[in-house]
Parts: structure tokens; sequence; C-alpha cells
């Protein structure tokens, strides 16, 4: 039986696999634990992404309060 690697995976679940494909890999899915498991890591990889693009972010909002806060009102 054919596996399926991280760049196919990646490709099915982006929906920029063909249709043939798509069903094909959702099919071996569906008996492949193997191949579920790196699909399921590399959904865990989107997530820890996403977690740090919003830790990122927040900090890159801390940082803006921050130079608000110190920033004295000129012109006034
Ligand atoms: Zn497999």
């Amino acid at each position: 039986m054919k596996h399926y690697n991280r760049e196919e995976l990646d490709l099915y679940r982006n929906g920029d696999m063909n249709l043939f494909s798509r069903i094909m890999c959702s099919e071996h899915l569906k008996i492949c634990a193997s191949c579920h498991k790196l699909l399921d890591s590399l959904k865990e990889d989107d997530a820890l992404l996403e977690e740090l693009r919003g830790k990122l972010n927040r900090l890159k909002h801390a940082a803006g309060d921050d130079t608000v806060k110190k920033k004295p009102l000129s012109g006034e």
C-alpha cells in the first residue's frame, strides 16, 4: 500500500490536490493510521504556528501600547 508524505498531505488538506488524488487520499486516510497520524501532526504544526503568531501579535500590541504610554502628548 502506498503511503503519503507530508508534502502530499499538505496538498490534500489545503485542497491543492486534484479531485481524484483527493478521493484516493481520503479513502487511504480512513484505513491508514500512520498517514492519519501524519495529517494530524500537520494540523498540530498549524495550531502551533497560529499560537506563535498570536503571541507575537500580542507582544507587538503590548510594545505598541508601551510606546504610546511613554510618549508624552506633544503639541498641547
Ligand atoms: Zn498510509
